[in-house]
């Protein structure tokens, strides 16, 4: 791949909406081995690394400049069974605000809908 094929295949990532980016992701992921081993499975999956402002997580915390710990949520796959065909995708470009955890793995999720997939384990997800 030259660098201006490389270019343009960042620009059309980065003009998808963020329903169509998690989804072209997802037929990556599917087809994309991490690695593999015998005795080791492994996947890829988009993950969204966030923060916010110590005040929000702490009552006692003064200093409002101050941001809290890192945290890393697992972007959730759409529960397809859940929804007509095509319905995620006519609510446009969504953000990732439905939050939970799987039940399985633990792992904590976000998506763009309240039904989803966790994509490291693939158990279904009530978000909130
Ligand atoms: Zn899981």
């Amino acid at each position: 791949m030259t660098p201006v094929q490389s270019e343009q295949v960042v620009d059309f990532l980065v003009d998808l909406s963020k329903p169509e980016f998690l989804e072209l992701l997802q037929r990556v992921f599917d087809r994309k081995v991490a690695y593999e081993e015998s005795w080791d499975e492994s996947r890829f999956f988009l993950g969204i690394g966030g923060r916010v402002l110590a005040v929000w997580e702490n009552e006692e915390e003064t200093d409002e400049t101050k941001w809290g710990l890192w945290r890393v949520r697992a972007v959730a796959y759409v529960d397809r069974t859940r929804y007509d065909d095509g319905y995620p995708e006519r609510w446009g470009d969504k953000s990732f605000t439905q939050h939970g955890r799987c039940s399985t793995c633990g792992t904590a999720l976000s998506s763009y809908m309240k039904s989803a997939i966790c994509p490291i384990c693939g158990t279904q997800a009530g978000l909130t």
